[in-house]
């Protein structure tokens, strides 16, 4: 069984939620389960230990990027910011505002969270329209910095957002696509 196949095999497709229509797929078993969870987080962390792939930092999106964007920086030993929802972090913030399907979000990072020049891995547990990873690479970009490449446990790559990011110039690494 490869490691795609293990872990596809662990998400939970909740269908009509949070809207009906929709097929939620639910990671949260894969962080329940311990040997599940080690082969995720594994999975990323040997990518990005190879020499040439280890990013200055890794930012989490808000919130289930928090979960894997943290362990993979502790294993990686470098460290970790998040990129919250609008309202949440205390300190000075940059900003960026995206387009949903009925209104729109915004998403911050304090302004000291990363340095002019870092190579930032951007990290989230699903890529849909690509919307999200959008705002927090341009927020990181806001700062001067490089994102190396973002990171989800998985794709959505019929809703395009996959494609519209690397036709961005965004290198991506999924584990898992959902067609
Ligand atoms: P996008 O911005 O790419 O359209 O949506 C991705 C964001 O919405 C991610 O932050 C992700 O957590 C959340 N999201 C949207 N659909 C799903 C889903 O089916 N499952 C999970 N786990 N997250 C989703």
């Amino acid at each position: 069984l490869s490691v795609t196949d293990y872990l596809r095999q662990h998400i939970r497709t909740v269908p009509d939620w949070p809207a009906p229509g929709v097929q939620f797929r639910d990671i949260t078993p894969l962080l329940q389960d311990p040997k599940v969870f080690r082969v995720m987080i594994d999975a990323f962390v040997h990518r990005y230990m190879d020499r040439a792939m280890r990013p200055d930092v890794v930012a989490g999106l808000d919130a289930r990027g928090f979960i894997l964007g943290a362990v993979v920086a502790y294993e990686l030993n470098v460290g970790f910011v998040p990129i919250r929802k609008k309202g949440k972090l205390p300190f000075t913030t940059v900003e960026e505002t995206y387009e949903l399907e009925y209104g729109s979000a915004t998403v911050e990072l304090h302004a000291d969270a990363v340095k002019p020049g870092d190579r930032v891995l951007l990290i989230d547990d699903l890529i849909a329209t690509g919307g999200t990873m959008m705002a927090g690479k341009k927020l990181l970009e806001k700062l001067g910095t490089t994102v190396m490449e973002g990171a989800a446990i998985v794709d959505l790559p019929e809703l395009g957002g996959s494609a519209r990011l690397r036709a961005s110039g965004l290198p991506l690494y999924t584990l898992v696509d959902f067609s």
